[in-house]
């Protein structure tokens, strides 16, 4: 199985892949966080993508599409995969389903929230060091991770300049594909807004629809 998770910077994607990960064992691939590996890594991508990262700016799409199809392919048992952040422009998603030949994926989750939401979420978020949780402010007082111990932080993306670009380039870029996988007949659409427990029984619920289809 392979799902998609859609939505814009701060919808939740990230929270969501974790719990569908606990839920139905699908493995969480997300290229916001590969990045940051291969930055922590110093790899030759990981500087690459630095400057591009730390304005909110997306990395080149040659770059990220050879990053994710290369771990898609590590992926060869277990129950699937549910990408968050990928594809995020036309040609990423052009290039997934020329990589999957045919088979495609299995649904687009679009986890919508209107943009003043998004705005005061990102501008308040931390994020934890080893696992990559995000917490609001009130959270970050004690600067460590209540789920894991590692050292919280604000990402550098997560000041308000380039929070404002973000979602900017989220506008331009990747929400052109809401129209491309309505198109296909992929998409399903949350409502984002609600309580994270509400948003993960109504993905939950279209994958249910879906294996009965
Ligand atoms: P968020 O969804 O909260 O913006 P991510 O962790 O998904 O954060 O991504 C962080 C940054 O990594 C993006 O702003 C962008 O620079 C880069 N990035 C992640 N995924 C992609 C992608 N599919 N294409 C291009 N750049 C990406
Ligand atoms: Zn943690």
């Amino acid at each position: 199985m392979l799902l998609v998770l859609l939505g814009a910077p701060g919808a939740g994607k990230g929270t969501q892949a974790d719990v569908l990960t606990d839920q139905i064992g699908v493995a969480h691939v997300s290229s916001g966080d590969l990045l940051r590996e291969h930055r922590a890594n110093k790899t030759e991508l990981g500087t690459q993508a630095q400057s591009y990262m730390d304005k909110g700016d997306l990395v080149p799409d040659d770059l990220v599409i050879k990053m994710v199809l290369g771990r898609l392919d590590q992926e060869t048992d277990g129950a699937g995969v549910v990408l968050d952040g990928f594809p995020r422009t036309e040609p990423q998603a052009v290039a997934l389903d020329a990589a999957l030949a045919g088979k495609g994926i299995d649904c687009v989750l679009y986890v919508k929230v209107p943009e003043d939401e998004l705005v005061q979420r990102l501008g308040g978020r931390y994020n934890c060091r080893s696992c990559s949780r995000p917490f609001p402010e009130e959270a970050a007082g004690s600067g460590t991770c209540p789920v894991c111990g590692g050292e919280l932080y604000q990402r550098e993306d997560d000041k308000p300049e380039a929070v404002k670009n973000r979602l900017k380039v989220y506008d331009e870029q990747t929400s052109p594909l809401i129209n491309y996988y309505k198109g296909q007949g992929k998409l399903v659409e949350i409502n984002g807004l609600q309580k994270v427990d509400e948003v993960t029984s109504d993905l939950l619920k279209s994958l249910e629809t879906l294996a009965t289809k």
